[in-house]
């Protein structure tokens, strides 16, 4: 029996949009007085150190005065706020799951952003463990982040969401159910070897 099912963020609980992305560096391109094209190349030549740090070092690295980094962030974040909305059924699947007591955890490789705004989210309280690749230094496919969140003591649920039946225990990797799904059904599941070209989008 599953007691547990670690998701992923973009597009699969939340659809990543990336002409609004773009939109968001091209934004901090015009702050900059720097070409747009040019900017984007440069960001994302930075994106795994974003995506297993904080946002700061990484815009400094861009040749950022230190003045405007700050700045830079919360445009950053407020693009990131405009895009962290559920797909349809996400919710819903996630209490779900919490009602026939499945825990649920999150492993997303991301920036600093959306861990600073998770809670501030829908997604708030529906989940046991959330693991955001640029809090702990890791990033998928490296195996050290899914076992961050099913074996770490720091990622074991500090409150159970189950009402009448709370969850004293955490468990082990045979647990877990790993998959790539789509509440919209629109993406498909991989078949046979694929080739890994890197981190997924922070
Ligand atoms: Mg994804």
């Amino acid at each position: 029996m599953t007691r547990a099912v670690l998701f992923d963020l973009w597009d699969t609980l939340v659809e990543f949009d990336v002409e609004a992305s773009r939109a968001v560096q091209a934004q901090m391109a015009e702050r900059l007085g720097r070409d747009p094209d040019e900017f984007q190349r440069a960001w994302d030549e930075t994106r795994s150190m974003r995506e297993t740090g904080p946002l700061a070092p990484s815009l400094t690295a861009l040749g950022i005065d230190e003045a405007l980094v700050q700045e830079l962030v919360q445009i950053r974040t407020a693009g990131t706020r405009s895009q962290l909305v559920p797909r349809d059924g996400a919710i819903e699947t996630l209490r779900e799951l919490g009602e026939r007591g499945i825990l649920r955890g999150l492993i997303s490789v991301c920036s600093e952003e959306v861990a600073a705004i998770w809670e501030e989210s829908a997604f708030r309280g529906l989940f046991e463990v959330t693991v955001f690749s640029c809090v702990v230094g890791l990033a998928k496919p490296d195996p050290r982040i899914y076992l961050r969140a099913i074996s770490s003591e720091s990622s074991r649920p500090r409150r159970s969401s189950w009402g009448t039946a709370p969850t004293t225990s955490w468990p082990g990797p045979s647990a877990w159910a790993c998959g790539r799904c789509s509440s919209t059904g629109r993406e498909r599941r991989p078949t046979g070897r694929r080739r890994w070209s890197g981190p997924g989008r922070a």
